[in-house]
C-alpha cells in the first residue's frame, strides 16, 4: 500500500556557474511530493497516520527550506548574507552542491528516509521547481 502527500514551499536559490538566468538569485514556489509504502497496515488500517507523515516531512525538509535562501556552500553570497543575518533575519541553507531541483530532491530523499519509522519505505520524492519542470527520485533509482 502506498501513500502520497504533497507540500508547497517557497525558496530562493541560484545556480553557481550557470551560463543563463539561473545564475541570478531568484525564487520558486516548489511542490514536494512524497510517496511511502508499507507491507502491512497498522491496527487502525493505516500505513502511517497522514498527520504523522506530514509532520515528519515538515520537520525533515520544510522547516529548513521554506522561505529560505538555498545556496551552494561555496557560493560567495553565503558570507555576504550571513553578515546581514546579525541585523535582519535571513534564513540561509547551504548545500554541498548547487541547489538544483536534482540536488534538492536527493537531499530531501535522504532526510525523509532517515526520519521514517521502521517498516515504512520511501518510494518516491518529487520536487517541482515550476509547473513545467520537476525532478524525481524513486526507490529503484536512488
Ligand atoms: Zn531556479
Amino acid at each position: 500500500m502506498n501513500l502520497t502527500t504533497r507540500f508547497t514551499f517557497d525558496a530562493a536559490h541560484r545556480i553557481l556557474g550557470h551560463q543563463g538566468k539561473c545564475a541570478y538569485l531568484h525564487g520558486h514556489t516548489y511542490h514536494l511530493e512524497v510517496t511511502i509504502s508499507a507491507e502491512r497496515l497498522d491496527p487502525l488500517g493505516m500505513v502511517i497516520d497522514f498527520d504523522d507523515l506530514r509532520a515528519l516531512v515538515r520537520k525533515a525538509v520544510l522547516d529548513r527550506w521554506d522561505h529560505a535562501t538555498l545556496l551552494a556552500e561555496q557560493d560567495p553570497l553565503v558570507p555576504a548574507i550571513a553578515g546581514v543575518q546579525a541585523e535582519a533575519p535571513e534564513k540561509v541553507v547551504t548545500l554541498s552542491q548547487n541547489p538544483t531541483a536534482e540536488i534538492l530532491t536527493r537531499t530531501a530523499w535522504e532526510a525523509i528516509r532517515q526520519a521514517l519509522p521502521p517498516g515504512v519505505r520511501l518510494l518516491r520524492v518529487k520536487i517541482e521547481e515550476t509547473p513545467a519542470c520537476s525532478s524525481e527520485l524513486t526507490a529503484d533509482s536512488a
